[in-house]
Formats: structure tokens, C-alpha cells, sequence
């Protein structure tokens, strides 16, 4: 079995989203296995975005993550990692598919980040790299 992180950003948590999102993963057949609401600190985001440092919407995401309280999860089950980006849909949430978190839920706001709902982790080694972070 797999794990991942993912994140109700919180565009997700003030439009009262967080339990459609949980409610899609649950209903998948996946398992939560941590679950935390907080607003996050800045220097856990920018370890969890420390990939996009230097980017031009770097610094407006990590305010954007900072913005308001955030839902951190553990979630479980076999190919979860993919199975989870699927779910989400594309970054872009304007054309991100029907059917899908991003698509269903989200569109874009003309603002300088994505506000796309929710995050999850891209591979094996960010989960385990990214739950370490928001739950050390
Ligand atoms: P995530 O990692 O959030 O699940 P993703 O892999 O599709 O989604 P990344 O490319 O890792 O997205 O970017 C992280 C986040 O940064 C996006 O979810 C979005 O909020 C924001 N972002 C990414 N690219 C852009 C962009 N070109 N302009 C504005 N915001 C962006």
C-alpha cells in the first residue's frame, strides 16, 4: 500500500469545501490515516514548495497558503499517488476535467496563484518528503 499528502488549500477550507473533498476521497476507497486543520508556518511552506523557489508566483502562493487555515491528510491505498492527481484534475482548475475536484469545484479567480482546492504529492519520494514536513 501507498501514501500521500494532500492538502485542502484554503480557498477549499473558506468555500466550506473540505468535506466534498474528503467525502471524493473516502468514496474512492482510500483511507485516512491523519488528518490535522491548522494555519500553516512559513517556513513549512517553503520547504513544501521549495521547488518552485525562485518562480514568479512563488512568494504569492506561500501568502496564498498563508491566507487562511489549511487541511493536511495522510491518505492510503494502493497507486494512491496517481490515483489522487487524477481526482484532483489538471493545476489549472478553469479547464482541469468535469468529474474531477479541480473541475467540478474550482475556476479561475484572476488572481496571481491557481487557487485550485487542493494539493497532492507527485511521486513516492515527495509524499514521504512532504508528510515528514506537515507531520514532523
Ligand atoms: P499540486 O502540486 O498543487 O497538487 P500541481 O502539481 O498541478 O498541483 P505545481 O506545478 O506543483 O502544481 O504547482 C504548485 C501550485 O502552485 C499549484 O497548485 C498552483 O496553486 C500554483 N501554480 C503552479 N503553476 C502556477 C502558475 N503558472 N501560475 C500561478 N500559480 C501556479
Amino acid at each position: 500500500t501507498e501514501r500521500t499528502l494532500v492538502l485542502v488549500k484554503p480557498d477549499g477550507v473558506a468555500r466550506g469545501l473540505t468535506g466534498q473533498v474528503l467525502a471524493r476521497i473516502e468514496a474512492k476507497g482510500y483511507r485516512l490515516a491523519d488528518l490535522r486543520l491548522l494555519h500553516a508556518e512559513r517556513a513549512v511552506l517553503e520547504e513544501h514548495y521549495a521547488e518552485h523557489r525562485g518562480k514568479p508566483f512563488f512568494e504569492p502562493l506561500v501568502e496564498f497558503m498563508l491566507s487562511g487555515p489549511v487541511v493536511a491528510a495522510v491518505v492510503e491505498g494502493d497507486r494512491v499517488i496517481e490515483g489522487f492527481r487524477s481526482l484532483a484534475g489538471t493545476t489549472e482548475p478553469t479547464t482541469a476535467a468535469p468529474g474531477t475536484i479541480r473541475g467540478d469545484l474550482g475556476r479561475d479567480w484572476g488572481l496571481k496563484v491557481q487557487q485550485n482546492i487542493v494539493h497532492g504529492s507527485d511521486s513516492p519520494e515527495s509524499a514521504e518528503r512532504e508528510i515528514g514536513i506537515w507531520f514532523a
